[in-house]
């Protein structure tokens, strides 16, 4: 068994899959270009926004976005602490200071609680800027609580969408909340590529040509009038031909992902405590993750998993303030609390219900 299996989706578009990978090598185009400009336009669409700005990465995206929206040295970003080390390390790499938040038990996405307590304790000398919500396993985070917060005390919000892509609340679709969203293409994301890829989007129309300026070396009216320092982070034509095709089918593989976790509920119960999708939401899926009562009761559910061929993954094993590169003494009780005890099981459209059966049988 597959923790992800992007064989069988690729066997089942292969027709297609195969055409447009021909086409875009005959086509002597590979980066950037018609089917570019197609996808982003799709993608802007699909989502409910003005702008989709492709790039070549979900982390460039992130990058980007803070780029876009002024972040540097003495600005403070609010970011969950329990999420992937890119949504942090992209704050510090534009100069400003992450700003550690914890999630909520129940949904795994960062706590509106603790936002505001920490916004009211920032250290004189950071200046609140930028909250950053992660959108984790593919539930949206709570954003009608962030932005009336962020609003309250002047700050921007970022999607971090990444995992995000095709959840919604109340039918507004993820990737559309906040100031600017980003999300990935990687191939293990709800809508992943053969490679790396990453997309923003926002309303804003001057974020937008700043985006698409910063992506091609902060190019001004034409390639060599360079206005800006940027970064090389431009879109592959052969992975925007590759996501055109699964565009198709991805309302679809959203359905089998949301009707092979309602098995799961079903089968496991609730005391596996996956994260509770709150009413009106509509989660991605891109992980199925549930919690042990302790690390050691972790260790021995894997252990068994793999004895029957199943593959498990712990996401994410270290809180990111506890990281090496931040290590900051600090308690964040909930965060700490799942990294300990969340395992992540199989999850992708096409899984079989065989396969479902054995996961749940064997928890
Ligand atoms: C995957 C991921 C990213 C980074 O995306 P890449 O395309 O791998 O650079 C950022 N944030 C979150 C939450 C992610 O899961």
């Amino acid at each position: 068994m597959q923790f992800r299996d992007l064989q069988r989706q690729y066997n089942l578009l292969k027709p297609r899959m195969d055409q447009a990978l021909v086409e875009v090598a005959a086509s002597g185009r590979y980066i950037m270009g018609d089917k570019v400009v197609e996808l982003e336009r799709k993608l802007a669409d699909y989502v409910g926004v003005e702008h989709c700005i492709s790039c070549a990465s979900g982390t460039d995206a992130l990058y980007l976005a803070l780029r876009v929206m002024g972040v540097g040295a003495g600005d403070a970003v609010f970011v969950p602490d329990f999420t992937f080390f890119a949504s942090a390390e992209v704050v510090s790499l534009v100069g400003a200071t992450p700003v550690f938040v914890d999630v909520e038990e129940e949904t795994f996405n960062i706590s509106p609680d603790d936002l505001e307590r920490k916004i009211k304790q920032l250290p004189s000398g950071l200046s609140p800027k930028v909250v950053m919500a992660v959108d984790l396993f593919g539930l949206p985070a709570n954003y009608p609580a962030v932005c009336a917060i962020a609003q309250r005390y002047g700050l921007l919000v970022l999607e971090d969408g990444a995992q995000g892509f095709g959840g919604s609340i109340n039918g507004k679709k993820a990737c559309s909340f906040g100031d600017v969203a980003t999300t990935s293409f990687f191939p293990s994301k709800p809508l992943g590529c053969y490679g790396d890829g990453g997309a923003i989007f926002t309303d804003n129309g001057e974020w937008a040509e700043k985006a698409r300026s910063l992506r091609q070396h902060g190019k001004g009216a034409d390639k060599y009038s360079n206005i800006a320092i940027g970064v090389n982070s431009r879109l592959d034509a052969i992975q925007a031909a590759i996501l055109l095709v699964k565009l198709e089918v991805f309302d679809r593989e959203l359905a089998l992902v949301g009707r092979h976790a309602a098995k799961f509920a079903s089968l496991m119960g609730e005391k596996t405590k996956a994260p509770r999708t709150p009413e009106g939401y509509c989660s991605a899926w891109a992980q199925y993750t549930i919690r042990c009562k302790d690390e050691a009761e972790r260790e021995a559910i894997r252990e068994r998993m793999a004895e029957k061929g199943i593959p498990t993954m712990v996401y994410y094993p270290t809180p990111l303030h506890a990281l090496p590169v931040y290590a900051q003494d600090k308690a964040f009780p909930v965060a700490t609390q799942l990294s300990r005890t969340v395992l992540s099981l199989p999850m992708h459209p096409y899984l079989t219900d065989d396969e479902i059966e054995l996961i749940a049988s064997t928890l």
